[in-house]
Order: C-alpha cells, then sequence, then structure tokens
C-alpha cells in the first residue's frame, strides 16, 4: 500500500519525526512520571498543524487527510504514546463537532481543538457502561430553556488539563418507543457550573495523557448546547468509532516500531558470552516477528485510512487492523523488554514504557472480544 503514499504524506511523515524526536523524546520519561498533560508539547502541536489536520480549513483545520493523520499519530507514537493519545481523544471531540456542529458551536468548540489552544474529550464511558455504552445513567432534562445534567463518567480523556475545553457527553433524554434509551450528545464546557472532577485516575500506561472522573449536579448548559438531533446521540459517537479504531491502530503500530528500533539498536550494542545479541538466533526471531507484524499492521491501517479518505466503507477493515495492530503491538512491547532484559524492565528505557501503553490499546475504541464480535457478525451476516 506504500504506493499510495503521496510525497505530501512522506512530507507530514519527515516533518512530525523530526517533531517528535526533537520535542517530544527529551521529556517522554518525565511525562510518564509526572503523570503530566504536555501543555507546551501540545501548542506546538497545534502550531505546526497536526492537531487539526484532516478536519475543514474554514474552522482552522488543516484540510488533509486521513491517512495523513495515521501517519502522525504512528510517527508520535513511535515516540511516545501519551502525546499522541491525545492527539486521537482530541480528534474523536472534534469529529463529533464538525460532523453534527452548528457554525455557532463549531467557532465556539471545534476551532480551539482544531489550532491546539484548547484540547477536546469524549464523555461516553461510565463506571457501569464501557462495551455496553447503551446503557449510560448520566440524564438531562430540557429545564427553562437549560439542559439541566446529572450523573458521571469514567475514564475519561484529555480530562482535567490546563487546556481542556469542551468535553462531548452522552446522556440520556427519554425513552424510545421500544423501551430503549435515548440518548443525546451535549457539549459541557469545563468549569461549567456542576461540571467538577473526580480523583485523576493512576495508569499503568498512556501516563503523560490526563485521565479523570466527571461529575455532573444539576450541572447546566444552554439549549443550544445540545450537539445534532436529540437521540441521535449513540448513532453520533459510533459512527465516529470506526475511525478512532484506525486512530488507535495507528498508535499501536506506532509501538510496534519503536519497539522493534530499539531492539535492533540495543541487540547491536549490548554483548552476553562475548558475542552481541544481534547474533543470538532466538533473538533474530523476535525482531524478524516484529517487522513482520508492523509491515502487515501498516499495510491494514493505510488501506483503512485510504478507503475512508474515497468514500468507501471502511468499518470492518478497521476493526481487523485495530485488533491485529494492538495486539502486536503489545506482543512487540513483551518482546522488546525480553531483549533489553533487565534494562527491559527499567523505566527510564521507553521499552518498559511502551508496554502499559499497548495494554490499553487493546481495550479502548472496542476491546479485542469487541473487535472479534464485530468482524465475526459482519461475517456470518
Ligand atoms: C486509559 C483509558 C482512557 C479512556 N478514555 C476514554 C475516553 O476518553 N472517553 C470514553 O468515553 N471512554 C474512555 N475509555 C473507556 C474505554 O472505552 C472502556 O474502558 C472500554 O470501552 C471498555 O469498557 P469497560 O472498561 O467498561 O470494560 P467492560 O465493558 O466491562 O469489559 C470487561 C471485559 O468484558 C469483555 N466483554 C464485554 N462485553 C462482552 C461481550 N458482549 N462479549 C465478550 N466479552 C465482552 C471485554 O472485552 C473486557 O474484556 C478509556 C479507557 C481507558 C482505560
Amino acid at each position: 500500500m506504500h504506493h499510495q503514499l503521496s510525497e505530501q504524506h512522506e512530507m507530514i511523515r519527515e516533518s512530525v519525526r523530526r517533531f517528535a524526536e526533537k520535542e517530544i523524546a527529551p521529556h517522554a520519561e518525565r511525562l510518564w512520571e509526572e503523570e503530566a498533560f504536555p501543555y507546551s508539547i501540545w501548542k506546538q502541536a497545534g502550531e505546526l498543524g497536526f492537531t487539526g489536520l484532516p478536519y475543514p480549513e474554514a474552522y482552522g483545520g488543516g484540510g488533509g487527510d486521513w491517512l495523513g493523520f495515521t501517519i502522525v499519530l504512528e510517527e508520535i507514537a513511535r515516540v511516545d504514546c501519551a502525546v499522541a493519545v491525545s492527539l486521537m481523544a482530541n480528534s474523536t471531540a472534534a469529529s463529533l463537532l464538525a460532523n453534527y456542529g452548528t457554525h455557532e458551536q463549531k467557532q465556539r468548540y471545534l476551532r480551539p481543538i482544531l489550532d491546539g489552544s484548547q484540547v477536546g474529550c469524549i464523555g461516553l464511558t461510565e463506571p457501569n457502561a464501557g462495551s455496553d455504552a447503551a446503557n449510560i445513567q448520566t440524564r438531562a432534562v430540557l429545564r427553562d430553556g437549560r439542559w439541566l445534567i446529572n450523573g458521571s463518567k469514567t475514564f475519561i480523556s484529555n480530562s482535567g488539563s490546563e487546556v481542556t475545553g469542551p468535553v462531548v457527553i452522552a446522556a440520556v433524554t427519554g425513552t424510545r418507543p421500544d423501551g430503549r434509551k435515548e440518548i443525546s450528545n451535549f457539549i459541557v464546557p469545563d468549569g461549567t457550573p456542576g461540571f467538577t472532577y473526580g480523583k485523576k485516575l493512576r495508569k499503568i500506561g498512556w501516563r503523560g495523557s490526563t485521565t479523570f472522573e466527571l461529575f455532573f449536579e444539576d450541572c447546566a448548559v444552554p439549549a443550544d448546547h445540545l450537539l445534532g438531533e436529540m437521540g441521535a446521540g449513540l448513532k453520533q459517537t459510533l459512527a465516529q468509532v470506526s475511525t478512532g479504531r484506525i486512530l488507535i491502530g495507528s498508535l499501536a503500530l506506532g509501538i510496534l516500531q519503536g519497539s522493534l528500533e530499539r531492539s535492533l539498536r540495543y541487540m547491536k550494542e549490548r554483548s552476553a558470552f562475548g558475542k552481541l545479541l544481534a547474533e543470538f538466533q532466538a533473538l533474530q526471531f523476535k525482531v524478524a516477528d516484529m517487522a513482520t507484524h508492523a509491515h502487515a499492521a501498516r499495510l491494514m491501517l493505510y488501506d483503512a485510512a485510504a478507503r475512508k479518505d474515497a468514500g468507501q466503507r471502511f468499518d470492518q477493515q478497521a476493526s481487523m487492523a485495530k485488533l491485529f495492530a494492538t495486539e502486536k503491538a503489545m506482543e512487540a512491547a513483551h518482546q522488546a523488554i525480553q531483549i533489553h532484559g533487565g534494562n527491559g524492565v527499567m523505566t527510564e528505557y521507553p521499552v518498559s514504557r511502551a508496554f502499559g501503553d499497548a495494554k490499553v490499546l487493546e481495550i479502548v475504541e472496542g476491546t479485542s472480544e469487541i473487535q472479534r464480535m464485530i468482524i465475526s457478525r459482519e461475517l456470518l451476516r
């Protein structure tokens, strides 16, 4: 699929790689240790046009394509997954605003999350509704011209940072004739009275990306903060999920590539029993597998992204690419630690930090089990 990469895609790769190695790599360990959101890096990514690359120029985006954005995430995650996660989560909020927002909503809430002055979040998951997203409990009631929101969300990426802006949350607004919940999306700006944060969640991966619990207690937003049609919330969010799977797969590909390159470097430097590690066949086979998986994951992801850019169906390809890339990234992170021996479990070594990052990828945007359900359902249809 490399023949599909234009000169412009190669230029994107080059400029993101330069940015990631110069501006992110030197801070990656500190961000991991401090579990800090990289505000200054985020701003720079915005100035370089990475935060809004595939979004309309009319609202501050770059007017680029999704294949280009896939490359951006791959290259950033090759160096540090957490920064790439922030771009990915921001992009899901941006897609909802871009696809369903009014002109005013886009000016006010989309523009700042595309140009890097703010970061957006999406709040769907609740303590009792993750994979089973239709089971959310948070409610919104229209009272005196304002939506009154009550409930809670958990595991929300990009929340609680100093530049967090709009949070797009899903809430129950009624009951459908068939008895199912009617769910709508709302824009809740950070700082709205009645919207508070619970504890900052501490994680084994994605540590530089902030994750909080959100609480809504009689949190009132104006009537025009409903996003799109009433009752279309779950449909809107699920329509972004396949794109999100390409993006999570790109993060996995970055981890695969990073694990491979670090392993190769280490094997050429470190000796045991009077030989370089590179001379041991047991380790040679591990890097051969990593390179093979990275190549296959890249083809699958670029294919899914190119299909999206061409306006073709891509959900099945996105699920397969996400499933394959994330599981192979987990395997690569595991084997890269093995190749590094004791050093591999020291957190100053990026291969150790990639281990937790890879694990999260198998869970978010539809777990591996959910991807297998989707893929097999389509096969058996
Ligand atoms: C670091 C992090 C960041 C996140 N960021 C966000 C965010 O920004 N916004 C947001 O809304 N959410 C976010 N999430 C939530 C994420 O999307 C959910 O964790 C994910 O959807 C899984 O839901 P769950 O944790 O409730 O697990 P569950 O749904 O409880 O699943 C538990 C296990 O059961 C399995 N399982 C569930 N249903 C089935 C089934 N039908 N058949 C077979 N197996 C099944 C799952 O595969 C899994 O192995 C984040 C999560 C993490 C960890």
